[in-house]
Parts: C-alpha cells; structure tokens; sequence
C-alpha cells in the first residue's frame, strides 16, 4: 500500500479535513508548533486559548509580557518553561530581523525558509516543517510521532526511521499539493489520535485494518 492510497483511504474515513491546523494567523501557527511539542492538541488549544483571551499573538505582545506570564498562559501545554524560553527567542528573532512583519520571513523560497527556521534554537524539523506548511502555506511535507507509529504498524518502515527518510518516503508517493500535503498530515492525526493510539490501539474501527499486518 503507498502513501497516496493510504490517504485516500482516510479521506474517505474521516472526510474532508483541509487545512485542519487552527489558526488565527500565521504567527499563532509558529506558537502552536511550539505548543505542540511533546504535548497533544487538546492541550496546545487550552494555551492558544490563553494566549488569545490575554490579546498576546503577535511577536511585540509576547516579548512585552513578562515571561512568568507567558509561562502561566501556556501551562496547559507543558514543558512550559522551555517552551515560554522558545516562544520569546523566536519572537526576539521576528522583531530583530523582520520588524515583526512575517510577510518578509514567509518571501523566502521554501529552501532557504527552512534553512532559518532551523537555526533557531528550538525550532526542529517537525516544528519548522509545520510552520512552513500551515504559516508560510508552502509545499513542506510534515511527519510526527503519529505517522512514524502508523507507518511502522503497517510495516511500511522501520520503527527506528529518521525523520528525513520517512518524509522522502512518503512525498516520493503522493502529489507534491499544498491542501492535499496539509490534509494528509491532518488525516494521520486523526487516525493516529482517535484509532491508531500508543497503547491500545483500535484495530476494529480502523480503515486501515484489512491492510495491516500490526498483531492486534
Ligand atoms: S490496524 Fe491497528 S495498528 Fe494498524 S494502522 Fe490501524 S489501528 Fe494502527
């Protein structure tokens, strides 16, 4: 089973999802992929919900709140100290160097965007993937821990896969398009959220199960 079949088949599960990633604007996304960062959606939502309620999203109102504030706005996502550190230092960075209009960060090309996100402490593959494709809305392909659980249940890769190698595996087998690199993204969330869970997963309701060869 490749790639392009297995989102098919989970668009055709869970429906149409589009450009799932919640967001406000493209500087909530870069928080949210911080947020996101060892914790769940839910989670990520409370702190976004936070964040919102306190009028704080854009990079001057983050790096004008006192950091023991932002920390409390964000608790529900944990990791918070760490994650408040990186919220700031990338805010920093966007006033310093772009005057805050991320506009001028998102002109880019895809490359060279990718390139700066990950000079930034704290920014890894995942989170600067997630920025390019949902903030910047470029062709930039994101695998997590749910699409390495999935595709290693499926047998489709090792369960020790890097990061690289999963992602080349996948864009090599589905349609290089933003909605549809968005969607599928979204569609291995879900699966991998609701069906497809760490512990216990929920082989019987899951799309995927005639084709699985994980021992259930
Ligand atoms: S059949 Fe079970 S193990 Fe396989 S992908 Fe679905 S939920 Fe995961």
């Amino acid at each position: 089973m490749n790639s392009f079949e297995i989102y098919k088949i989970l668009k055709n599960h869970f429906g149409e999802v589009g450009s799932w990633w919640p967001k406000d604007g493209p500087f909530e996304v870069i928080i949210g992929s911080i947020l996101t960062q060892q914790s769940t959606w839910t989670n990520v939502e409370k702190a976004l919900q936070n964040l919102k309620e306190a009028n704080v999203l854009t990079p001057k109102d983050i790096v004008s709140l006192p950091l023991n504030t932002l920390k409390e706005l964000i608790k529900p996502s944990g990791f918070f100290n760490q994650k408040a550190e990186r919220i700031r230092k990338v805010s920093e960075y966007l006033i310093e160097k772009y005057n805050g209009d991320l506009d001028l960060l998102f002109a880019k090309d895809r490359k060279n965007l990718r390139d700066e996100l990950l000079q930034l402490k704290g920014i890894g593959k995942e989170t600067a993937d997630s920025i390019i494709l949902y903030a910047a809305e470029k062709n930039e392909f994101v695998v997590d821990a749910y699409t390495k659980r999935v595709y290693s249940r499926l047998k489709i890769v090792e369960e020790e896969i890097d990061y690289e190698n999963l992602k080349n595996h996948i864009i090599r087998e589905i349609p290089e398009e933003l909605l549809l690199y968005q969607e599928f993204h979204g569609l291995i969330v879900l699966l991998g959220k609701n069906i497809c869970k760490k512990k216990n997963p929920n082989c019987k309701e899951c799309p995927l199960s005639s084709k699985c060869k994980f021992i259930k």
